[in-house]
């Protein structure tokens, strides 16, 4: 049985992001230009991702393992949308609640470990250092990580 939550739509309201997903109409042309629903093993569909947090699908949004997490983040669908839904960032804004409830994928959570503790996105290790040189590019130093540490723990506060 699917649980529904009747405070999402509000929630979502006041999350950054999430302000216009209710002027959703349901006309799919997210759906046209999305290169996850295309490619999606299990369906993903932005509208229909819209539709649920309307109806108030919070839990299935935002469980472990959500389809969410299917977006790539691209944007199409932002430069679709006739009623400015901007169908990612309502999609970022739940990405956003997933990791409060540390219900975001295990990878995400180890990226954000590495940015908090590296400055970057990537581990730096002998084998990244060989493809970028295969690749014709500088090896990559470890940078100063202090202000971003600060920024973070400013947002925390
Ligand atoms: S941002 Fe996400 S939902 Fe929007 S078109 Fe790209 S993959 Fe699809
Ligand atoms: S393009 Fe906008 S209005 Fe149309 S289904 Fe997608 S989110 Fe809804």
């Amino acid at each position: 049985m699917v649980e529904i939550s009747f405070d999402f739509k509000e929630k979502l309201d006041t999350t950054i992001g999430g302000e216009m997903h209710s002027y959703c109409f349901q006309c799919g042309a997210c759906v046209g230009d999305c290169p996850s629903a295309r490619y999606s093993k299990r369906g993903f569909n932005p509208r229909r991702i819209v539709l649920q947090t309307i109806v108030g699908m919070e839990e299935v949004l935002l469980e472990e393992g959500s389809i969410i997490w299917e977006c790539t983040n691209c944007y199409n669908c932002y430069e679709r949308c006739p009623q400015d839904v901007r169908p990612v960032e309502v999609i970022t804004a739940m990405k956003n609640m997933a990791a409060k409830r540390e219900t975001n994928p295990e990878d995400v959570r180890s990226m954000v470990k590495t940015v908090e503790t590296k400055g970057m996105t990537t581990v730096l290790t002998a084998l990244v250092d060989k493809r970028r040189v295969d690749l014709g590019l500088k090896t990559l130093k470890e940078i100063p990580v202090s202000d971003i540490q600060e920024l973070l723990t400013e947002k925390e506060r």
